[in-house]
């Protein structure tokens, strides 16, 4: 076979188990004690090493085409493969947005050609492309994103009519529709009272951003999506608010929900340092918001988490020193989010198994990529993380694959980072390099999520 490797703690089937794995034309075909191996010229000592499945990441942003000062298809994923991540889902918000059939075809040969890691998209929906679902689900594709504010009306759809007929067309397919919660309304009138008051702070924009505005959206969402009991994935819960609403008015289990490491680890109190460089949509919440958030992603009320690594330059930034509304909003953190996850683990907070569901395995079945993707199986592919939990060190901005050199979790110490990422059995990150190339990524088609 390919490779073999040998001397690790493998994650299979809900536990750790001391063994060896076995690799051959990108899939795992034995899992095992040495003796029962088959022979290969190729071994990658493990050492003792955690593996887990890579991680999926189902909400990124890529920038590219249109914003590829920011970031592109080549560092984005180099970044991913650093955080230990084998598949992303790229957001559709670029220029051209993806929101149409020939802005989908021109992003997939761009991706082609750049990704180092596996890759797939989501196709933003609005009020005149609905038409397009079944087509896009024809080339591979299960996720469809609806933005229900904070967006021109060219990229989000807020009425509340069409967001239904866009549920029922991609329940009938059999797809993923995901939505964006908060209330545009009220984020608008909050928003503009902020600033006639003269506010430019950041607190002012964790102010105007009211937890109900959270809530109300959910509810909405929820009850458009029970009503004709089709699936549905919240992205982005961040308070007690919407905590609250999604467990009274989850009803089935056809509703998933999302959470970011923005939420999880950062607070009002990080962020009035931060200023610009903490602006994010939805915004930073008070310490007991981050908490009791917290406590739902550990137990499960939310399901998965995603990185929603959203780059901007400092300088773009730095535009909301003085006036924090001329700062973009969006926060990277592709390669930061496993570190600060498996510190967690080491603290005894959380345990490996929960955040191995949460990164990979249920990603992957939301999202139709399981059993080929978020798994460690025979026949599966070997998209394979080794996790050195010993690993000590300091997160830098400097220091990161992606085309931006800052963090906003700059300083934070982490025990605990991934050491060798590989793609369908090959290394593409290992130690501190990307060694794997651009173009060997691969668009991984979803299968029907029903
Ligand atoms: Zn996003």
């Amino acid at each position: 076979v390919d490779l073999i490797i040998k001397n690790a703690k493998i994650f299979v089937q809900d536990r750790v188990i001391e063994s060896c794995l076995a690799i051959n034309d990108g899939k795992i075909v034995a899992i095992g004690v040495e003796s029962k191996m088959p022979r290969s010229d190729s071994v990658l000592k493990g050492n003792g090493k955690l593996v887990i499945p890579g991680l999926i990441d189902v909400h990124v942003h890529f920038r590219d085409p249109g914003f590829t000062h920011k970031e592109d298809f080549k560092t984005g994923t180099a970044a991913a493969a650093a955080g230990g991540v084998t598949t992303i889902i790229d957001e559709p918000n670029n220029i051209p947005p993806t929101y149409d059939i020939t802005a989908l075809k021109e992003k997939m040969k761009i991706a082609e050609k750049k990704a180092v890691i596996d890759y797939s998209f989501s196709y933003g929906l609005n009020t005149n492309n609905l038409d397009d679902i079944e087509q896009v689900h024809s080339m591979g594709i299960s996720s469809f994103d609806i933005f229900t504010g904070g967006f021109s009306d060219q990229l989000s759809i807020k009425n509340p009519g069409i967001i239904l007929e866009a549920l029922s067309k991609v329940k009938e397919i059999g797809a993923i529709t995901c939505l964006t919660c908060g209330d545009s309304m009220l984020n608008n009138y909050t928003t503009e009272k902020m600033k006639n008051k003269g506010r430019r702070d950041i607190n002012a924009y964790s102010e105007a951003s009211l937890t109900v505005s959270e809530g109300l959206g959910v509810a909405r969402n929820l009850l458009l999506a029970n009503s004709i009991s089709s699936k549905l994935h919240l992205r982005q819960i961040t308070n007690r608010n919407a905590l609250n609403v999604l467990k009274k008015l989850k009803n089935n289990n056809k509703v998933t929900s999302e959470v970011s490491p923005f939420y999880l680890f950062l607070n009002t109190k990080n962020i009035e340092k931060l200023g610009p460089f903490g602006k994010v949509g939805p915004s930073i919440k008070p310490k007991k918001e981050m908490e009791a958030t917290w406590f739902a992603f550990v137990n499960g009320e939310i399901d998965i988490i995603a990185t929603d690594h959203a780059p901007h330059t400092r300088e773009e930034k730095e535009q909301g020193k003085e006036d924090i509304w001329k700062a973009p909003p969006g926060l990277p953190c592709i390669e930061s989010m496993l570190p600060l996850l498996l510190t967690q683990v080491n603290k005894g907070r959380i345990g490996i198994k929960r955040i191995i569901e949460a990164t990979s395995e249920l990603p992957a079945k939301i999202f139709g990529l399981y059993p080929k993707k978020g798994t460690i199986q025979i026949g599966s592919d070997a998209d394979l993380t080794l996790v050195d939990l010993n690993a000590k060190g300091i997160i830098e901005g400097k220091s990161s694959h992606s085309k931006i050199d800052w963090t906003p979790f700059e300083g934070f110490r982490f025990l605990g980072r991934p050491v060798t990422t590989l793609v369908r059995g090959v290394k593409v990150f290992d130690d501190f390099d990307i060694i794997g190339s651009p173009g060997y990524g691969k668009f991984v088609p979803s299968m029907n999520i029903r």
